[in-house]
């Protein structure tokens, strides 16, 4: 059609970009940026599709799950995007205790879950004997069972003594790779320096680790995401977070845009390309800011969902961000309603920890 000769020649030019990751895994920072900032529907569809091929290699139809229990919405830290901020005056805190988090676990048992994440606000309450004594109890109650660990930045020896006690994986998002970027979504206390310390520890210590990003935030540029693809080709990661940016009212950022479900979904199949055995979440951002959203992206690449596990109770006080999906269904309901999204894409929950292939 001549009207889309410009549009073809330029898909043309990102089809050769797509077709040297697919071959090389790697790309330039430049090249990363043009695939980003270049998207159009045609290229995201055949990205989409390559992703799809990938991911049905390396794990056929499985997709794992992992249970979330949201332990404390308490927060010393006060990341301008986030609605448990400690600044956020009017934000409900709550922290479970040790049975009731260990109660979230069997029932999560019973549902046929064998990972779970135990996240949280970075909540001084939590210390290592905490954690060490409810990490001891879950996995003496379920030895088939993975305990991953959301709780941010803490020492070295935090992590080493986590570990000891028989947490196996960690997620923490390294947020933005983009020192100027992070810079602005982080009060000056937080730096990139110390995360990028957390995440090596983690990956010394010999953890599995969940680094990640979020999508459409607040002054991210395509540049500022080729940034982050590079550091993820670079740190290969076990797993990666990535969701779209939600507004949450009582943060500095309330009134921004949120990211979109296509960027989203467009940069997961580009991870997945980059490295085909990545753990990738199909993210409850993504559901929450488009219906299907999670379907697509597990149409597009994904392979994991992260079903909440925490009590009713304290669900819809977990509230990073506004219009947080699931805050009103107990777990039996979520992973039923989860099972069928699953299926519509042609994949199956399976009852397995989740590791990553190896
Ligand atoms: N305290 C832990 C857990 C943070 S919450 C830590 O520091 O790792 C988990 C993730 O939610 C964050 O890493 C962030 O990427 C994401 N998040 C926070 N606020 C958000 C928002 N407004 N929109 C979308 N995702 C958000």
């Amino acid at each position: 059609m001549p009207h889309d000769l410009h549009s073809s020649e330029a898909d043309e030019g990102l089809a050769l970009l797509i077709d040297k990751l697919c071959r090389t895994r790697s790309l330039s920072l430049g090249e990363y940026e043009r695939l980003i900032a270049q998207r159009t529907p045609g290229t995201a569809r055949e990205l989409a599709s390559r992703a799809d091929a990938v991911r049905r290699q390396v794990y056929g139809t499985k997709v794992f799950t992992r249970g979330l229990i949201e332990v404390s919405s308490f927060c010393k830290n006060d990341c301008l995007y986030c609605g448990i901020r400690r600044s956020n005056a009017t934000a409900r805190r709550y922290r479970l205790s040790a049975d009731e988090i260990v109660k979230c676990a069997d029932t999560g048992y019973d549902l046929g879950f064998r990972t779970f994440v135990l996240q949280g606000g970075e909540d001084t309450f939590f210390t290592d004997d905490v954690l060490c004594g409810i990490i001891g109890r879950i996995r003496a109650a379920h030895p088939d069972c993975a305990v991953t660990l959301s709780f941010g930045e803490r020492s070295r020896k935090s992590y080493e003594r986590l570990h000891e006690a028989g947490a196996e994986r960690y997620l923490l998002r390294h947020e933005a790779a983009s020192p100027a970027l992070y810079r602005r979504w982080h009060p000056p206390e937080m730096s990139l320096e110390n995360r990028m310390r957390c995440l090596s520890d983690l990956r010394e210590i010999g953890y599995a680790v969940g680094a990640g990003f979020m999508v459409g935030a607040p002054f991210q540029t395509a540049a500022d995401l080729a940034c982050d693809l590079r550091f993820i080709e670079r740190f290969q990661p076990e797993m990666c977070g990535i969701g779209p940016f939600i507004p949450q009212k009582d943060t500095p950022f309330g009134d921004r845009p949120a990211g979109t479900a296509e960027q989203t979904v467009y940069l997961l199949s580009l991870l997945r390309l980059m490295q085909p055995k990545l753990l990738l979440p199909a993210t409850t951002a993504l559901g929450t800011i488009l219906p299907d959203g999670r379907e697509r992206g597990l149409a597009a690449g994904a392979n994991v969902v992260m079903p909440n596990l925490s009590p009713l109770s304290v669900r819809k006080k977990y509230a990073l961000y506004d219009g947080k999906l699931c805050t009103g269904e107990e777990a039996a309901q979520c992973i039923g309603c989860l099972s069928r999204r699953v299926q519509s894409v042609g994949a199956n929950i399976v009852i397995d920890r989740g590791d990553v292939k190896s």
